[in-house]
């Protein structure tokens, strides 16, 4: 696996959508390159960052309107 193949592969892995023997290629290609290891911990990052975020939360006015156009 070089470089290019493995970042087209990262989103994946940083998903955990990838098959156990395509995860174990990247494991060996990110322990000996410290360059796609480095974007693999940034992509990892923002993956956690994203779940952790809040769901996006509808200001009050516009949910009541919500609310009162389901009411009819
Ligand atoms: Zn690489």
């Amino acid at each position: 696996m070089n470089c290019d193949e493995l970042l087209k592969r990262l989103t994946d892995y940083a998903e955990h959508a990838t098959d156990a023997d395509l995860c174990a290629a990247i494991e060996r290609h990110l322990q000996d390159c410290p360059g796609c290891e480095a974007i693999r911990a940034d992509l990892e990052r923002l993956s956690r960052f994203c779940r952790e975020c809040d769901p996006p939360r509808l200001p009050d006015d516009a949910r009541e309107s919500i609310q009162k156009l389901l009411r009819g």
